[in-house]
């Protein structure tokens, strides 16, 4: 043989002892023994060691992880959260058929549903998840999936999974709940949550705003389902991405026990402050119905608060610019806290939407004044003093925030 073609012939070297770390399988293909094994690989569902959009070793750890983590039989690991909703309800539903969503769910998965669904003859009906004494009614219109969030966004609302649940299997009707704001340490280790759970993977689970990913977990055939429109649709995730989320996963417990304890006490602070209008955290909601679903579910209120200020969008608009631990950005649950303005950024889809569609559905553009923080591990102490100065900030009028920033840097 020539040079060059031994040397892409060198043979790869395999550690001789099991790596403590599940090792990045970073190969698009991998070499079959003969020919009657790649015919029958060619075959299976979900093969790990083949074609990489199929399967590959590093996404399946990842898989195995969630899967033992959420307490069901299979899960399968997408390149986006996103990716992972749309390639489940289109596994799920066909043109005619209907489903059922909460009106209050991530504005993009909103818009996929009325704006895409649509395209192709879905019809789409709405239900709000923290009450659902309606779905009964709502379902003999024949919904083939009723779609939910655990938590709300932003004003997290627990949702009534018991009551959910009850009213859909007497039906039939498939269930599936986006679980991204109620990770393992936030839902209750009990908690059946819908036949299949939906993880943004971009959030709590990776942990450190590195990566993108999504996964869908539930029964096996159902996964199997959903796999074969992964795979056509090439909704396949990177195995170095799926290796990093692998490592933020391990770290979760921890990460979980300091922002449920450090966002408890910041809630607290918040809703006592004279420029709160009220503060949405699920265990201290003053909304009974909401608080006692958060009892009911919840071991955690998890890194997400919702504060409504009295100064209205510009009283919230000061509190975002004048933090400087948190960070002003739109993503949650990581380990560095942020701060957004729900209307203009994380829900600034649904005043694209067309508003007598949102009207109909009574899908609601988050009011003006919310701000919503997501918490980090850094120091409580610090958390609270950068909180409480800009809160201060926030509160005067704008001509005297010029002074006093100007006397602040002179
Ligand atoms: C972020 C998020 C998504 C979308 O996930 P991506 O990873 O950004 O595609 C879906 N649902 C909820 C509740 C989210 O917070």
């Amino acid at each position: 043989m020539e040079r060059f073609t031994r040397f892409l012939k060198v043979p790869n070297v395999v550690a001789r002892h099991d790596p403590v770390v599940q090792p990045i399988y970073q190969s698009s293909i991998f070499r079959m023994p003969d020919h009657q094994v790649a015919a029958a690989t060619e075959e299976a569902v979900h093969p790990t060691s083949y074609y990489t959009r199929w399967g590959n070793p590093t996404v399946s750890y990842l898989e195995n992880q969630l899967s033992t983590l959420l307490g069901c039989n299979a899960t399968l690991v997408f390149p986006s959260g996103m990716s992972a909703i749309t390639t489940t309800l289109l596994a799920l539903v066909s043109p005619g058929e209907r489903i059922l969503a909460s009106r209050a769910l991530y504005g993009d998965t909103t818009r996929f549903l009325v704006e895409e669904l649509g395209r192709f003859g879905i019809e789409v009906d709405f239900f709000d998840p923290s009450r659902p004494q309606h779905l009964p009614e709502l379902l003999a219109r024949g919904a083939k999936v009723v779609y939910f969030e655990s938590i709300s966004n932003p004003e997290l609302r627990v949702a009534d999974f018991d009551a959910i649940r009850s009213a859909c299997e007497s039906r039939e009707v498939l269930t599936v709940c986006d679980c991204t704001f109620s990770p393992p340490g936030v839902l209750g280790e009990k908690v059946r949550a819908a036949d299949l759970v939906i993880h943004s993977l971009t959030k709590y689970m990776s942990g450190h705003y590195t990566v993108f990913g999504g996964s869908v977990s539930g029964w096996q055939a159902l996964i199997d389902r959903i796999w074969h429109k992964q795979a056509l649709y090439g909704a396949c995730i990177d195995p170095q991405a799926a290796w990093q989320i692998s490592q933020g996963l391990k770290t979760l417990e921890l990460r979980i026990a300091r922002q449920n304890a450090t966002a408890q006490l910041l809630a607290q602070r918040l809703a006592s402050h004279r420029h709160v209008e009220q503060v949405f955290y699920p265990p201290l909601d003053p909304r009974p119905e909401v608080a006692s679903l958060a009892q009911k579910y919840l071991t955690g209120g998890g890194a997400v608060i919702t504060a409504a200020l009295k100064g209205g969008r510009a009283a919230a608009v000061r509190l975002i610019e004048n933090t400087e631990v948190f960070g002003l950005s739109v993503s949650l649950g990581g380990i560095t806290s942020c701060a957004e303005h729900a209307q203009s950024m994380s829900h600034s889809m649904l005043g694209a939407m067309d508003a007598s569609t949102l009207s109909d559905a009574s899908v609601s553009v988050p009011a003006d004044n919310l701000v919503r923080l997501s918490v980090g591990v850094e120091d409580p102490g610090d958390l609270l003093r950068d909180l409480t100065s800009a809160l201060e900030l926030s509160g005067m009028p704008v001509a005297t925030r010029a002074v006093a920033g100007e006397f602040v840097k002179g």
